[in-house]
This record gives structure tokens, sequence and C-alpha cells, in this order.
């Protein structure tokens, strides 16, 4: 019978790892900074499945960078 602090641990990393998107390749989620690539086939893939693809498959619709959070943060003017 695993133990409270193994449960929580897991139900935490489920939790963070809910809402994002997984590479169709290998099947990880991409860490934060790591851009991913929307295919002309509409897969996800990540970086490092892109860089194993042959120079002609590599037709990217999209890309974007993987954000710590879901929503943008608050930008401010600087005050002079
Ligand atoms: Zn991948």
């Amino acid at each position: 019978m695993p133990d409270l602090a193994t449960i929580m641990l897991r139900r935490s990393a489920q939790s963070l790892d809910s809402g994002r998107k997984r590479c169709a390749g290998c099947r990880r989620t991409p860490l934060v900074g790591e851009r991913v690539h929307e295919m002309d086939t509409g897969r996800m893939l990540c970086e490092l499945c892109v860089s194993a693809l042959p120079e002609e498959d590599r037709r990217a619709v999209s890309s974007e960078m993987v954000h710590a959070l879901d929503k943008q943060l608050s930008v401010a003017p600087r005050a002079a």
C-alpha cells in the first residue's frame, strides 16, 4: 500500500501535467521554455522529435514556446 507522501506526489504531478500538450511522437510533456511545433498533419511534436525527422518532412505550420503559466503575465510600464 502506497504511503500518503507517494499519493500526494503522484496527484501533484498529474495536476501539473493535465493542462499541457503532449508530443505526438514521444508522448513526453515538453518542458517550460521548450519549443513545440504543430506540423501540417496536425500533430504536435517537440523539438527533439522534429530534429529527428528527415529534412523534407519538417513542415511545421506553427511553433510556440511552452510557458510556465497558461495565462500571460501582466506587463506594466516602467517608472521613469
Ligand atoms: Zn517528442
